[in-house]
Order: structure tokens, then sequence, then C-alpha cells
């Protein structure tokens, strides 16, 4: 058989399975039909309507023209603006005609969304100009102070002490970073594997109670935690990640929210709507946070006030790790703000059936 004598049928199924739009379009440029892939993408497509209809842009329509006009390998890439801006590649092919057949399809449309490759590389090229960045800070100021050290202030004792413990704190910055640089490398790349271990989340609570004890106690804050008594708290995963997702989000509380002298934590067992849930919840009474900053805080390097979280020792980096990490744990993070009310971070885990 020949791919001519196919029923439209066949190819139609068979272009529904390709996870890209595919038009076939007649002499008239009017749909023949349009796989699966592009009724999603071009809700407005109708088979036997004109193709111009769903692609609109100008770039499109005259690619399609010309395929019409028996051009064949157009390559174009073109913007789509409807509720969201999308960017499209776009093929487009004559076809050979079938004589006399007026609806036979003429020429063959190809798109593909190219929105979301071109947002990672965006994202990608800043994560690597702001690791940069923030490397680049400490690794000045080091540098600064080995001249000075090697030259104007070589037989000053009391300089050379000083200056050595502003380069402690410097090298201690970039160890910071380079580690969560690090860990979140790490996060990401498990993101995917399912956690094989049992953790639970009560003792992880009071272990990073503990762990933070000394940081609390500098910044004059007292953490209570209280976790649910004779209640199950385990979930599925990895004791390590979990610990450090605990660590980040108690810690956060700590620095950002010492002005309100007591961070609380409590883990319970709730049930949610696909079954029981364990909740870790972080509450400060600290300054708060704006609406608008809600939605980021989870994004790598994205900080309230660059300035503030530096100086208190952060990386910019530590709720994006806890991100994936609950993304890994199939768990969620919800953030709870008011400027001048405090704060409340909830980790959610789906709990191991007791
Ligand atoms: P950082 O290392 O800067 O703390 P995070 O990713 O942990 O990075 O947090 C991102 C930003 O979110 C912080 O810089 C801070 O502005 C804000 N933030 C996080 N937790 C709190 C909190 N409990 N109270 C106020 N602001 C917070």
């Amino acid at each position: 058989m020949t791919m001519a004598s196919l029923p439209l049928s066949m190819i139609e199924e068979s272009l529904d399975v390709l996870p890209d739009p595919v038009v076939l379009i007649d002499r008239r440029a009017a749909v023949v039909l349009a796989n699966r892939a592009a009724r999603t993408a071009f809700p407005s497509i109708v088979v036997g309507g004109p193709v111009a209809f769903a692609l609109r842009m100008p770039e499109a329509v005259s690619a399609i023209e010309r395929a019409l006009a028996g051009e064949r390998g157009i390559r174009i890439e073109f913007t789509a603006r409807g509720r969201s801006e999308r960017r499209f590649a776009m093929r487009c092919s004559a076809l050979e005609a079938r004589e006399g057949d007026r609806n036979a399809p003429a020429a063959v449309v190809a798109l593909r969304d190219l929105t979301e490759a071109r947002r990672l590389d965006t994202m990608r090229v800043d994560f690597v100009a702001n690791a940069s960045h923030e490397l680049r800070t400490p690794l000045a100021s080091l540098l600064g102070f080995i001249e000075t050290l090697q030259g104007p202030a070589k037989d000053d004792p009391a300089a050379r002490a000083r200056f050595l413990e502003v380069m402690l704190a410097q090298a201690r910055r970039m160890a910071r970073l380079v580690d969560d640089l690090l860990s979140l490398s790490r996060a990401e790349m498990n993101e995917h594997r399912v956690p094989n271990g049992i953790v639970d989340v009560g003792a992880l609570a009071r272990q990073a109670t503990d762990l933070l004890a000394g940081m609390a106690a500098e910044n004059g804050v007292e953490i209570r935690c209280t976790t649910a008594a004779d209640v199950d708290l385990c979930v599925a995963g990895e004791a390590d990640e979990l610990l450090r997702v605990a660590e980040n989000l108690v810690g956060n509380a700590v620095r950002y929210g010492a002005d309100g002298k007591i961070v609380e934590i409590t883990v319970e067992r709730r049930a949610g709507t696909t079954g029981d849930e364990v909740i870790l919840a972080v509450r400060d009474h600290g300054p708060g946070i704006a609406a608008e900053h809600l939605p980021r805080l989870t994004e790598r390097f994205y900080r309230v006030d660059a300035g503030e979280s530096r100086g208190k020792g952060g990386t910019g980096l530590g709720l994006a790790i806890v991100k994936h990490v609950l993304n890994r744990h199939r768990g969620g993070l919800s953030i709870e703000s008011r400027p001048g009310e405090g704060s409340v971070f909830r980790a959610s885990f789906p709990a191991l059936r007791s």
C-alpha cells in the first residue's frame, strides 16, 4: 500500500501519537486534519475551516502560502500571542498534489513549541551567572586581603589578625555556597528516584531543634518543638534529605524571624484529599514576607533582601533545595505570611499507612 492510498483515518491515528502539532491543509488552506497535539495547542482549529483561524501570525500565514505555491522544506519561527506568549518553530512543505481532488492534503505544517526549552535555557544561563557572581564577591575580597597582607600590612600583626578574621568569614561563605550548590544538584538529580527509607518526622523535628540550638541561642530565639503524641508520624523518605529540609526551614525562621523570639515547630498527622498526610510546620513571629515575594521564594537565588540574607549567612538556595527534596518525596510546601505577623512554612508528606 502506498502512502497516497492510506485512509485518512489511519494517518490521523498515527499523527495523534506524535507529541508535536501536525496539520494537513488542502490547496485552499483549509484544515484537512489536525492531530491531537495541534487540537490541544490551538483549540480554535476546525477541520474544514481556514488554517489561518488558528495560526493567525503573519509569518505563519505567509509560510503556508509559500508551501501551497509548491515550496518544500520551509522553516520559520514565530511567537503566538494568546493568553500567554509562546514561541513556535514551524516547518511546512508542499505535498504532491493529487489530480482533481480539491480536498486532498496539499501541504503539511508541523510545529514545535519552543517556549519551555527557551525558558530552561534562560534559567540555566541566569543560574550560572548568579552562582559566579555569588562566588566572585567573596573571592575578590579574599584576593584583596591577601595582597594587603603581602604588601602594606606585612609587618602589622594587629591588622593581620583582623584581616584573617574577615578572610575566614569570606572563605566560609564560599564553602557554604559550594555545599549548597552541590546539595541542590544532588536534590535535582535524585528528584525522580523513589526514596527507600522510612523517616519519623517527629524525631526529625527534634533532631533539627537540637542541631540549631546553638544558632538559636546566638540569635536570642527559643525553639519550641511539639510533636503529636501516640501518632504515627512516619513517611517514606531519605533521612539526610528530610533533615536538610527541616534544618533549612527552622534555620530561616531563626535567622529572619529572630525579632519574634520564639520559633514553633509542630508535626502532626491529618487526613488529606488522597489519604493521611504528615505535616511539619515551622512558625516564626518575625517581620513576615510581603505577598508578592511568596510565589518566588523557592527560585534559586531569589531573596527578599539579598544584603540581609548574605549578612545572615544565607546563600539564596535553601528553599530551592527544600522544593526539590519535597518533590522527590511527593510532598508539598505551603507558605503563609503577612508583613508584621511572621510566617508559617508547612512541608507536607503522604503518611505511611499505619
Ligand atoms: P537564604 O539562604 O537567602 O535564606 P532561602 O532560599 O532559604 O535562601 O530563602 C529565600 C529568601 O526567603 C530569604 O533570603 C528570605 O528573604 C526569605 N525567607 C525565607 N524564610 C523566611 C522567614 N521565615 N521569614 C522571612 N523571610 C524568609
